[in-house]
């Protein structure tokens, strides 16, 4: 067990670990863990991961959870990285095009990845109930992971929330409230009744430790490029040669492309690779993170065109893609401040667009995915057109979940 503190993400104020803790306490910003990443090196290297379980639990030393007792987990993450050479070749540029599959997860998405490192933590914590605010997937996977650690489950959704996330919290015995509004207007709820309650809240990144769980994708990165890596370098020399006169790095894809709601993973996978380099593991270089979202919920396209740290309410969300309709988030500046240290971008990409990549996407490669995953591939259209990607740039699409939660959306089709 390596945490030290939890350290306001904005104000820098340190705080108890181990304690139950919401937001900081005098800014009200999101909380992130820190480590003894020094003593966490001595045991997790690159070369110890070879032999552990593939599950995301693979990360205990930068992981929270004191008693692995406390551990609830139904073997989520290492979630594979598929090279898609079919769906490169529609491009008009050659890119190295991976999607990485997260609607494999327990639950069908990657909200699996943060609510088992929640979960198992309010349980060390002796939380006995639960309350979620959630535009579908998250709600999903609470309550999933509530029942397998005893907790009672009380989830908040917008009315229109895919049919799919409704039905699976009600067959998994969460206690199911529709509100005739936003998630905002969902969170607010939860916001007021949980002390008369006694809910903890686990919205994203207002607890410090769903965005743990998300780290793990960037871990996993780093781990698969490595293994694909040592793969070509056993081929001829001829082809390594040609490998190593192309730009693509070493270590990590040169950008990433993530759709993106509350930005709970990007923030993650940034905050992964800063532990990364503290370890050892990789240097100062990052991919370009790109932040994707539906031209009509936009805040976090719009903030960083605008100049702005931080993001005001986009007015009247909408859009299919159910994980992107989120007007507001408590984590905009980490996700602005990443996009921006990692000379990265953010772009809007219509309905039309993503729900059309969805076909696009699955008549090319075999992966039915989720809209929002879907997403980035118009997306990157736009980034190659706009010169942002390059001629041998290698790139990975985060396929955020699976499109078999959104049958609604491909109705008149
Ligand atoms: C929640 C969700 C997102 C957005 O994830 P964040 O990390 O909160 O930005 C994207 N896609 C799907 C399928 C989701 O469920």
């Amino acid at each position: 067990m390596n945490v030290t503190h939890l350290e306001c993400a904005l104000c820098g104020l340190r705080h108890e670990a181990n304690t139950l803790q919401n937001l900081c306490i005098t800014c009200g910003k999101p909380l992130l863990v820190r480590y003894d990443l020094e003593k966490a090196a001595e045991t997790l290297t690159p070369e110890s991961l070879k032999t552990r379980e593939s599950d995301l639990w693979r990360y205990r030393e930068v992981l929270p959870v004191v008693d692995e007792a406390n551990i609830v987990s139904l073997g989520e993450g290492m979630t594979p990285l598929f090279k898609t050479d079919r769906l490169a070749a529609t491009l008009p540029i050659k890119v190295d095009l991976y999607i990485k599959d997260e609607g494999q997860n327990p639950t069908q998405s990657f909200k699996a990845r943060g609510m088992t490192a929640a979960i198992s933590m309010a349980k060390e914590l002796g939380v006995t109930k639960l309350a979620v605010p959630s535009a579908g997937n998250a709600a999903g996977a609470l309550a999933a992971y509530a029942v397998l650690a005893g907790m009672e489950a009380n989830i908040f959704m917008p009315a229109d929330t895919p049919r799919a996330n409704i039905v699976e919290c009600q067959q998994t015995g969460a206690n199911v409230t529709l509100i005739d509004g936003l998630i905002t207007d969902c969170g607010k709820i939860v916001a007021e009744r949980k002390d008369e309650m006694g809910w903890f809240d686990v919205s994203t990144l207002k607890e410090p430790y769903r965005v743990e769980g998300k780290k793990t994708m960037g871990y996993e990165l780093y781990e698969q490029f490595r293994d694909m890596r040592h793969e070509t370098e056993g081929k001829s020399d001829e082809d390594s040669v040609s490998r190593l006169s192309s730009p693509v790095s070493r270590l990590l894809p040169d950008v990433i492309l993530y759709p993106t709601g509350g930005g709970t993973g990007l923030i993650g996978m940034w905050k992964a690779f800063d532990e990364m380099e503290q370890m050892g593991w990789i240097g100062s270089e990052r991919p370009r993170m790109v932040s994707v979202q539906s031209e009509t919920c936009a805040p976090i396209v719009r903030a960083f065109h605008a100049g702005e740290r931080f993001a005001d309410e986009f007015e009247n969300a909408s859009t299919v893609a159910s994980g992107l309709r989120v007007p507001k988030c408590i984590g905009d500046f980490l996700i602005l401040d990443a996009i921006r240290a990692s000379n990265g971008t953010a772009v809007t990409v219509t309905d039309a667009e993503l729900t059309a990549a969805v076909a696009e996407i699955g008549a090319l490669t075999g992966i039915f995915t989720a809209p929002e995953g879907a997403a980035c591939l118009p997306a990157l259209r736009k980034l190659i057109a706009d010169g942002l990607v390059n001629e041998g740039d290698s790139v990975v699409i985060f396929n955020t979940g699976s499109g078999i939660k959104y049958l609604e959306a491909f109705e008149d089709q």
